[in-house]
C-alpha cells in the first residue's frame, strides 16, 4: 500500500521516533511558498501548525535561512525554534544565545557597499545587515534584458573581491562577506547544542544551492558517526547539484507539509 504520506517519507525514517528527530529546515522554498515578491513571502498557518508540533515532539527543531534571524522570527513565530539567520551567520537560541559571525560583522561596510549600488542603480535588494540580496524574481526595476551575469559584473565593479564574494542562486544574487560563516556552520552550531546527538537522526530540508551547505554540515556530522538525512525539494528550479547530493527528493514544495506529518507520525 502506497499513499501520499508514505512516498514522501524516506526509507531511514520510517521507524524513527520523532523524539530522536533534529530537524533542521530552510524557510524559503521549503515552508514558505517561493512568491515572486520576496518580502509577501509567508509560512501558511497548516505548515506553522506542523512546526508547533514538531517543536513540541522532536528533538530540536531549527530554520536554517538566508533570512536574517528578525525577518525568519516574523515568518516562523513558533516559540522554541532555534534559528540561523543569514546563511549562519547569526543563530538564537530559543533561549536568547546569540552566535555572531565576527568575521561578517567586521566586513559589514563592504557588503554596504553593494545595498548602496542596487538602491542608486534601481534594483531590487534586500538588505540583511551582514548580507545583501538582489532579487530578480520581480523583473519590474530591474528590466527583462538584464541577467544575473551583467549585474554580477557591475558589482565587481565596486566590490572589495578580498572582503567580499558574490554567489549566484535561485532567482538571486547574495553579496556576502568572503571567509563568513555558511549554512554548514549554522548546522554545526545547533548540532553542537544537542545532547546525546550521537543517537539522533539529523534532518535537513533545502531546495537551493546554499542548502548544499548545509548537506555538507551534514556530511561533517555522518563522518562523526551521526545519523543523517539530506532532503532536498525538488521542482524545475532546483539546482541539479542539490537534488544529487540528497538522500531524499520531494517533488515540490506542497509535498512538505505532507513529509512533516509523517515524519510526526500524522
Ligand atoms: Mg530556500
Amino acid at each position: 500500500m502506497t499513499d501520499a504520506s508514505t512516498t514522501v517519507l524516506p526509507a531511514a525514517l520510517a521507524n524513527v521516533d520523532p523524539a530522536q528527530v533534529v530537524l533542521l529546515l530552510d524557510c524559503d522554498g521549503v515552508l514558505a511558498p517561493i512568491v515572486d515578491d520576496p518580502a509577501a513571502a509567508a509560512v501558511p498557518e497548516p505548515v506553522l501548525a506542523l512546526v508547533r508540533r514538531a517543536v513540541d515532539e522532536c528533538a530540536l527543531v531549527a530554520v536554517v535561512t538566508g533570512r536574517n534571524v528578525e525577518r525568519a522570527r516574523e515568518m516562523v513565530p513558533v516559540d522554541g525554534v532555534w534559528l540561523a539567520g543569514m546563511h549562519g551567520m547569526h543563530v538564537v537560541a530559543p533561549d536568547g544565545t546569540e552566535f555572531l559571525d565576527e568575521v561578517a560583522v567586521a566586513a559589514r561596510e563592504h557588503v554596504a557597499v553593494a545595498a548602496q549600488l542596487a538602491q542608486t542603480v534601481g534594483w531590487a535588494y534586500e538588505d540583511k545587515d551582514l548580507t545583501v540580496t538582489i532579487h530578480f524574481r520581480q523583473r519590474g526595476a530591474l528590466g527583462q534584458d538584464v541577467d544575473a551575469e551583467h549585474v554580477k559584473a557591475q558589482l565587481m565593479t565596486v566590490l572589495n573581491p578580498l572582503k567580499v564574494e558574490v554567489q549566484h542562486a535561485k532567482q538571486v544574487l547574495e553579496i556576502r562577506p568572503k571567509g563568513s560563516k555558511t549554512k554548514a556552520d549554522g548546522v554545526r552550531i545547533v548540532a553542537d547544542s544537542v545532547s546525546g546527538i550521537e543517537s539522533k537522526v539529523v534532518v535537513y530540508v533545502g531546495d537551493d544551492l546554499t542548502d548544499l551547505d548545509a548537506f555538507h554540515g551534514l556530511d561533517e556530522l555522518h563522518a562523526r558517526g551521526i545519523r543523517t538525512v539530506k532532503i532536498a525539494v525538488g521542482g524545475s528550479e532546483a539546482p541539479e547539484a542539490l537534488v544529487a547530493a540528497a538522500n531524499h527528493v520531494l517533488e515540490r514544495e506542497s509535498d512538505v507539509p505532507i513529509f512533516l506529518a509523517a515524519l510526526l507520525g500524522n
